[in-house]
């Protein structure tokens, strides 16, 4: 007998591990590589743990996620710090949640000096009261404040604007059972200016007592005092509402200052559209529609249509691709997930969201190589939600991923994949709704991550580039993925590379890390496709 061929590096089941690897078992039962501590944190940072994955529990992915930023802060404090900061700052992420948590981390960390580094960078992941209620509730959930946990928080509002500090009093007044009252009556910041009032009008108990007077326009206690005019208002009363009307114009009050019966009124929502935040407008693109202002023709559609438009805009508030994605997802259905909203949807806006999403990944240039984009459409791709955004899957996630390098591409080819090779009518001339409608039919199999290279090479098809975008839950095939890529570099002559773009926060990969012709990517990085071309290109 051929006893070689049983302990064989070129060939061997994903059943087993490839011998004298360090492969582990995935979730799946199949054998898999790890990728390091550092891509794990990317992919942590950049996908979080919210609602796991088709194997694993969130409380399971977040504790291992939680281990493995641990480890990477034991390893070098600094770089890890700086990767949570830099992934953050650069609006990577479609939420700022596990930079939030892992930072917290960092500033809990046994070790002093990267204690006292991240501390210096709280409000460059702080940068909204969502995001320090958020810090707050992570410090506490680990074991609570120190006095230096509560002068970090205290210097987040002392070192704020006045007129800044107004906006965020009024815009995010409180989040995760935390409010600024909370965290100023903890802190008790000390300031002689006119800041020291504001935080009397977040701290006191009862409504802060303007007597009568009206601040001045430029004073920035003017804007929480049109805040608690606004909200006393009845617009069932046509004076009350045209009040509530001016106030919005002239104070440029945010949608959190308007009581809840006024969201009702179209002339409400004209007058919020004038200064509303982009981000504040992809959320509520169904309710202007159903409230009939954001209709066809009308002054509120040319608006939006000249925000989605802008995409220096769009990137400089950091809006990130996946939220356009949703909004665009939920906005086509024509009614809201939850809740009885509905609206018909302006086919003009459903574009304009499509050409929004791509403006919104960091800026690609072509690697004009031939690539073969891999989506894993197998069962385990199918829930639950990417992030908990809402009806994305991992698979709709992947494909419309993959749509961000294929126009960009001039050479592409979408490869849908499970066990076996799936046909998947789409291509980059396709709008995202399209993508989503095909995507989301597609029928679950068992997961075989060899089968890209396998069947390019029984195909001949000649790849330099093979963009996997799977959860890494591979076990069926006979053959593992890495070795064959092997083979088809051997057979085709070609050196072809792979990248994987792992679209869960586990630390399974399909890719050799001693193979230097392969990287590992996070799927939905918003620079990740930049990042794949820059790869490609060599
Ligand atoms: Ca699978």
């Amino acid at each position: 007998m051929r006893y070689a061929k049983h302990v064989s590096t070129k060939v061997t089941p994903q059943s087993q591990p490839i011998p004298g690897t360090a492969q582990v078992q995935n979730s799946a039962g199949g054998y898999t590589y790890q990728v390091d501590e550092w891509t794990r944190l990317t992919r942590f940072l950049i996908l979080g743990s919210e609602g796991g994955t088709y194997y694993a529990s969130e409380q399971k992915l977040t504790l291992q996620n939680a281990k493995g930023v641990m480890k990477c802060l034991d390893k070098d404090g600094k770089r890890a710090v700086d990767e949570i900061v830099k992934v953050s700052v650069e609006g990577r992420a479609v939420k700022q949640d596990p930079a939030l948590f892992a930072f917290a981390l960092a500033c809990r960390h046994k070790d002093l000096e990267t204690r006292q580094y991240a501390r210096t960078m709280l409000s460059k992941v702080a940068r909204i009261g969502t995001h320090l209620f958020h810090f707050a509730d992570s410090m506490n959930e680990l074991g609570g404040w120190g006095q230096g946990v509560k002068r970090l928080i205290s210097r987040w509002y002392t070192q704020a604007d006045a007129g800044e500090l107004a906006y965020q009093l009024v815009k995010y007044p409180s989040r995760d059972g935390w409010s600024h009252r909370d965290l100023l009556r903890k802190t008790h910041p000390k300031v002689d200016d006119v800041r020291s009032e504001m935080f009397k009008w977040a701290t006191s108990k009862e409504a802060y007592d303007w007597k009568d007077t009206v601040p001045a326009k430029d004073d920035p206690m003017a804007r929480l005092w049109a805040r608690d005019t606004a909200m006393k208002l009845k617009v069932s009363n046509k004076a009350e509402l045209k009040t509530l009307l001016n106030l919005i114009t002239d104070y440029r009050l945010p949608r959190e200052c308007i009581p809840t019966e006024a969201l009702n009124e179209p002339e409400v929502w004209e007058a919020l559209l004038v200064d509303m935040p982009v981000h504040a407008l992809v959320r509520n693109l169904g309710k202007l529609t159903s409230v009939g202002v954001l209709k066809p023709l009308s002054a509120a559609e040319k608006k939006a249509l000249s925000l989605l438009g802008d995409f220096d805009r769009l990137k400089k508030a950091r809006l990130h691709p996946l939220n356009v994605l949703v909004a665009l997802n939920t906005y086509r259905q024509g009614h809201g997930a939850k809740g009885s909203l509905k609206w018909k949807p302006v086919q003009r806006i459903v574009d304009a969201l499509d050409e929004a999403f791509y403006a919104t990944f960091k800026t690609i240039e072509p690697a004009n190589k031939r690539m073969l984009l891999g989506i894993d459409v197998s069962g385990s791709m199918g829930s639950p939600e990417l992030s908990g955004m809402t009806g994305i899957s991992p698979r709709v996630a992947a494909a419309v991923m993959a749509m961000v390098s294929a126009r960009s591409e001039p050479q592409y080819y979408f490869f849908a994949f499970t066990h076996k090779f799936m046909h998947l009518p789409i291509s980059a001339n396709m709008r995202l709704d399209q993508v989503i409608e095909i995507v989301d039919r597609n029928d679950f199999g068992r997961t075989d991550c060899a089968v890209p290279m396998l069947c390019a090479m029984e195909m001949k098809f000649e790849v330099d580039v093979f963009a996997v975008y799977t959860d890494n839950e591979t076990w069926a095939g006979s053959i593992h993925p890495s070795q064959a890529l092997r083979q088809y570099r051997q057979k085709m002559g070609i050196a072809a590379k792979q990248v994987v773009v792992g679209m869960t926060a586990t630390d399974f990969t399909i890719a050799d890390p001693d193979d230097a012709g392969t990287m590992d990517v996070a799927g939905f990085d918003s620079s990740a496709p930049a990042v794949i071309a820059d790869f490609a290109r060599g």
